[in-house]
């Protein structure tokens, strides 16, 4: 599965077009929680609860860009920016729906 179009939608959804027609819509706690670089990582094992990734500013979108022809790098609004979310992931995110 390929994307066609990614955008932000107004509350701050990832909304996906892929190349088969489906859109997908990912919630951003989800992406936000899913977010698989190696300082998150460490953040999930010490945090049981995840509360750190629930702050507002945190789980903001505030740019995204493709990483070229597998992955996408999502800036988030407290600057966190070290995540690149593979097509893959993105896609098995989406199957997984919109609970957070
Ligand atoms: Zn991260």
């Amino acid at each position: 599965m390929f994307p066609k179009k990614i955008l932000v939608s107004e509350n701050d959804s990832l909304i996906i077009e892929w190349d088969d027609g489906n859109v997908s819509e990912i919630n951003k706690y989800l992406l936000r929680k899913s977010c698989p670089c190696a300082l998150c990582e460490v953040e999930k094992d010490n945090n049981h609860h995840d509360y750190n990734l629930f702050r507002e500013d945190k789980t903001q979108i505030s740019d995204i860009s493709v990483v070229g022809q597998h992955a996408i790098k999502i800036i988030w609004k407290d600057g966190h920016n070290t995540g690149m979310y593979e097509f893959n992931q993105l896609f098995s995110l989406a199957e997984k729906g919109y609970s957070a």
